[in-house]
């Protein structure tokens, strides 16, 4: 039997299944890749938003990142949630000098605009985790946050572009699903530009968007691909598993990776 390709997530728990560690391991199942897990948080969530988050002691994040790299070996990491700056700075030392791509998804708020990152941790995420990733996926309220950019327009998120790779990710991936009109992202890495469109689709069950479509890409490395690869697929993926979304509890329900 063939191996798969590994993938880890280093995420928070979304006990709704929807977003967050689920999501990432739902991905990498549909898309053929071995998924393996360092939970950083516990949150207490559902459709409506999070009603409680825990975080994980350093030791444990460590030690469970030590246990999966040591003995089976990783193709590809993904970062999610982070929670705190010692989070961040203890990720981001483990990460530096990995020889695997490194996909860092650098998760602010909920779409419920619930915290899941401390305000205390931005400037480890900027000097610290961004200079060790290979494609950086904030969306235009992360831009926002690192940056002070508020993104309007297209050319807005050109500009937003250059200030996250003055961070130190190799590419950058700016989701402007957030904007009117069809969902745009940008992919940079300040010499190539690529511009991926989907249609806008009618659908509000979203939840988990932003931790599949990092998973996604992470995915797409592992195999092999090149970054404008992985991220052309993960776009796709993403956009099937949003038009899939469904309804689950009173409030936002997932996308769907059963499609
Ligand atoms: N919960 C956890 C644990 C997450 O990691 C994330 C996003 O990365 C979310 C919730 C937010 O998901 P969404 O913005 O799709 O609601």
């Amino acid at each position: 039997m063939q191996i798969p390709p590994r993938v880890l997530t280093v995420a928070g728990s979304d006990s709704g299944g929807g977003a967050g560690i689920q999501a990432d391991l739902k991905t990498m199942l549909a898309l053929g890749v071995h998924g393996m897990s360092v939970l950083t948080a516990v949150t207490a969530q559902n459709s409506r938003g999070v009603q409680g988050a825990w975080e994980l002691p350093v030791e444990a994040v460590t030690a469970q990142y030590r246990s999966v790299v040591d003995d089976i070996g990783v193709q590809a990491v993904k970062t999610g949630m982070l929670s705190s700056a010692a989070l961040v700075s203890t990720v981001a030392g483990l990460l530096a000098g990995t020889p695997v791509p490194v996909v860092v998804d650098p998760v602010g708020v909920s779409k419920h605009g619930d915290p899941l990152l401390a305000a205390s941790a931005l400037d480890s995420v900027r000097g610290e985790l961004l200079p060790v990733a290979t494609v950086a996926t904030p969306n235009l309220d992360e831009v926002a946050q690192l940056t002070g950019i508020e993104v309007r327009d297209e050319s807005g998120m050109r500009r937003a572009a250059d200030a996250v790779l003055g961070f130190g990710p190799r590419w950058a991936l700016i989701k402007g699903g957030h904007l009117e009109g069809d969902a745009v992202d940008l992919l940079t890495d300040g010499t190539a530009e690529h511009w991926l469109r989907a249609p806008r689709l009618d659908n509000r069950h979203t939840h988990g968007t932003g931790c599949t479509l990092a998973s996604a890409v992470a995915s797409g490395l592992a195999k092999g691909l090149s970054v404008p690869d992985a991220v052309r697929e993960a776009k796709e993926y993403v956009t099937g598993a949003i038009a899939a979304g469904f309804a689950l509890g009173s409030g936002i329900g997932p996308v769907d990776h059963g499609w």
